[in-house]
């Protein structure tokens, strides 16, 4: 297993998982637009179990448009958005692309809530891609 390193961009917040990232997705839901400053999000999925944390991320609970409850951790120093958790899916792990230390390869394979992007927004009409919250998880 290749284990995968980031961090949020003032370094106090540090983090290891033990392993490659299972899947990818970019997600266009209005919550992603505000937290990924206009575009969609870009995500990779990790199990927490596999997780090694340095420093003490700040958090964020909120309903999104899946109905999901999600748990949204960030740096309270600098304000890097680095995981997202549902409460229905503890065994994943959601972590922004950009606090990876090596993003390359790490293209999304799906695109999600394309529904809610904005008109100038440059959907991949070669990607797989759902309007609204897909049926079927990105991680089994
Ligand atoms: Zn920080
Ligand atoms: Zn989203």
């Amino acid at each position: 297993m290749t284990e995968t390193t980031g961090r949020c961009f003032c370094g106090a917040i540090r983090f290891r998982f033990n392993h490659a990232p299972l899947a990818t997705r970019a997600c266009w839901c209005r919550d992603c637009q505000y937290l990924a400053c206009g575009n969609a999000s870009v995500n990779a999925f990790f199990r927490p179990a596999g997780l090694t944390l340095e420093g003490e991320p700040a958090s964020y609970v909120s309903q999104a448009d899946s109905g999901n409850t999600m748990r949204r951790r960030f740096c309270a120093k600098c304000g890097t958005h680095l995981f997202s958790e549902a409460e229905a899916r503890p065994d994943v792990m959601v972590v922004r692309i950009g606090t990876l230390d090596r993003r390359d390869g790490l293209a999304p394979v799906s695109a999600i809530w394309t529904g809610s992007a904005p008109d100038w927004a440059r959907l991949d009409p070669d990607l797989p891609s759902c309007a609204e919250q897909p049926t079927t998880p990105p991680v089994a």
